[in-house]
């Protein structure tokens, strides 16, 4: 199984949305796809129709077993989707009360990598959303990832978000065997505005080795998507943005065969 977060410690950029968008691809190509809601939101939950506030069972049941994972316990959390190649491992809101914990006490930064490897051979792809925040959650999910894609709203402010995501990142490795391989992914990108074009410039300039060199344009079809619970592939499959999700898909399956970004981390 092959595993990718997605991540940015700032809100709003387009994570659940580039995770629903990738998944879905994978998903429409017949790939089995597990999405992981790490964010105690639970956006991603609430898309595919079940509420974290009123959700039983969730990853947060995990987090209760650190130490050892009884060995059915992943598999009886997967949900349905919308999707019949995708399930969901779901967020409750629960998960928050985790945040305040160190993800170093009794194994708690390494409870989704244990659960990924529990249920390896089931998916293709496990994809992880995660919450805005460097917490136990956000660790997790960076612990248990080959590739991380770092979506980034393309205007000023969220450029100072970057930097901190790209230096926490450069913390996690040091406690890694390996570097994790990332792209930046510029979103939201609104050719009418200057404010989305001279960001798109200072992302070419400071991170010239990571970025990845198209962007996902604003397209209000994302969110009728995710009004009708559709993954956004199975909503319009001509949208600018999915052309674009597209794109990024190949660029992401390409950099896992040759991961070369590492240097850059390190
Ligand atoms: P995050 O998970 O980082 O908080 P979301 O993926 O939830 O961000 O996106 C924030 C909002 O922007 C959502 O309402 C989402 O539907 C919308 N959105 C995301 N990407 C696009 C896009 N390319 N075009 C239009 N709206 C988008
Ligand atoms: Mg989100």
């Amino acid at each position: 199984m092959r595993i990718w977060a997605v991540a940015n410690q700032k809100g709003g950029v387009g994570k659940t949305t580039t995770t629903l968008a990738l998944a879905g691809l994978l998903a429409d190509a017949g790939k089995r796809v597990l999405v992981v809601d790490l964010d105690p939101h639970g956006s991603m939950t609430s898309y595919f129709g079940y509420d974290p506030d009123t959700l039983e069972h969730s990853c947060y049941d995990l987090f209760q077993h650190a130490g050892l994972i009884p060995a059915h316990l992943p598999q009886q959390l997967l949900r349905d989707t919308s999707h019949e190649n995708i399930k969901l491992l779901p967020s409750s809101t629960a998960l928050a009360v985790l945040e305040r914990q160190s993800p170093g006490k009794d194994g708690l930064g390494l409870v989704i990598s244990r659960t990924l490897a529990q249920l390896d051979g089931e998916f293709d792809f496990a994809v992880i959303d995660s919450p805005p925040l460097l917490g136990v959650l956000m660790v997790n999910a960076l612990a248990a990832s080959q590739y991380l894609l770092i979506p980034v709203q393309t205007e000023f402010l969220a450029l100072k978000g970057l930097e901190r995501m790209v230096n926490t990142l450069k913390m996690i490795n040091r406690s890694r065997q390996q570097s994790l391989p990332y792209s930046i992914v510029p979103t939201l990108f609104d050719r009418r505005t200057q404010a989305s074009i001279s960001a798109l410039r200072m992302l070419k300039k400071q991170y010239p080795a990571t970025l990845w060199q198209a962007y996902i344009p604003i397209d209000t079809r994302l969110r009728d998507a995710s009004r009708a619970g559709l993954v956004p592939s199975r909503f319009d499959k001509s949208s600018r943005a999915i052309v674009a999700y597209r794109a990024l898909l190949k660029h992401v399956l390409n950099e896992c065969l040759q991961p070369k970004n590492t240097a850059a981390v390190a």
